[in-house]
């Protein structure tokens, strides 16, 4: 089998995402799974449908274009605001998207009425962590534009806190989009179908909240894909971690000396290590570089540690781990690694299920 490969378990991922479907259910919030960190892999898809996921969503129309293929009528959510330039494409691949730009939602309307087409739109307001979202006292304003437009459905309003500053979603920043849920519904005499609070940071506050008000859906990426609340990356009590794994393969393995010799300046990506030790390593060299994945994430396994990644080579120190020249090592990934491994041409993919 090639090398390097990313193996993905997706009997782990529908199970994943069955736990956090029954463990949001209760406070009557729904999951839509997030594909985006495996190039809207239809099979990861299918998966988080089979456990209870009630859409799809992406970030990137190409991914949504994937997902298309998938049998049965699937909701697939652009997660981020469409290109002006995209428009047309977007109201093809995606049934639904997030909106802050009255630009975008005009542009979005005729491109749906040129396709014969309903787009929802998701208006997203801004609640702190000050990445995407409308101003609370501009959501008015927006709301009015998409009832008004002909080919655009408000299927409700949407929120999305950590990601840039870090900011921790609670009673207090939820209840400003739950109440302006409300103020909406009985200014316009709408009903609003989509409340969606937020990603898998969200989920410590949902299963702790005794009041989740009117949030009804949670975009859920990470938390599916790695076990992981992305807050603190907590492991999620019942919920796989290792439905991912990377596999290279050994291309030298010879004992080197700890110390390297020579005048050493800058190596191949920033400063060298400044290595205090002596002896001997067992090492390897495994066929994975940062074109494959990123070091940060990258997990090997137990008594093996990785002394330097470059674009091609990675250098490990064995322990006490026996390895030879085309032997294959296994190894666990975080999201950084993960987005990188599934998007890396170097990098094919194996996606099975029933082991
Ligand atoms: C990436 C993303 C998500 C999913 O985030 P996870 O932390 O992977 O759950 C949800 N919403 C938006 C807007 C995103 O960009």
């Amino acid at each position: 089998m090639s090398a390097p490969r990313l193996e993905i378990d997706l009997d782990k991922l529908e199970a994943n995402t069955r736990v956090l479907v029954d463990r949001l259910a209760p406070a009557g919030i729904r999951v839509t799974g997030v594909t985006k960190a495996v190039l809207g892999s239809p099979a990861v898809g299918a998966a988080m449908l089979r456990g209870g996921a009630e859409g799809l969503a992406d970030s990137r129309v190409a991914n949504l274009d994937r997902l298309a293929g998938l049998d049965g009528p699937t909701s697939r959510t652009l997660i981020r605001s469409p290109m002006l330039s995209q428009v047309d494409a977007v109201v093809r691949a995606a049934t639904c998207s997030l909106n802050t730009e009255a630009a975008v939602l005009r542009a979005l309307d005729g491109a749906a009425e040129l396709a014969g087409l309903r787009h929802d739109v998701v208006l997203m307001v801004e609640l702190g962590d000050l990445r995407e979202g409308i101003p609370v006292e501009d959501v008015a304003a927006a709301v009015r534009l998409v009832l008004a437009a002909p080919s655009l459905r408000l299927a409700g309003l949407g929120a999305n806190l950590a990601c840039q500053n870090g900011v921790v979603p609670d009673d207090r920043n939820m209840g400003v989009l739950s109440d302006l849920v409300t103020t909406v519904e009985t200014s316009y005499d709408v009903t609003l179908t989509t409340v969606s609070g937020g990603n898998s940071a969200n989920l410590d506050w949902a299963v702790s909240s005794t009041n989740v008000g009117r949030i009804n859906d949670l975009r859920l990426g990470e938390a599916i894909l790695l076990g992981v609340e992305p807050l603190n990356r907590t492991p999620l009590e019942g919920l796989h971690r290792d439905a991912f794994a990377l596999v290279g393969e050994v291309i030298e393995r010879v004992d080197k000396p700890f110390q390297p010799w020579g005048d050493q300046a800058q190596s191949a990506f920033g400063v060298v290590p400044d290595r205090t030790g002596t002896g001997t390593v067992r090492q390897a060299i495994v066929a994975l570089g940062r074109q494959d994945a990123d070091p940060d994430g990258l997990v090997p396994p137990d008594g093996i540690t990785v002394l330097g990644m470059s674009s091609d080579h990675l250098v490990l120190d064995l322990g006490d781990h026996p390895s030879a020249v085309g032997e294959e090592i296994r190894f666990g990934l975080g999201y950084g690694a993960l987005v990188r491994a599934a998007t890396s041409p170097f990098v094919s993919r194996r996606e099975r299920t029933g082991c």
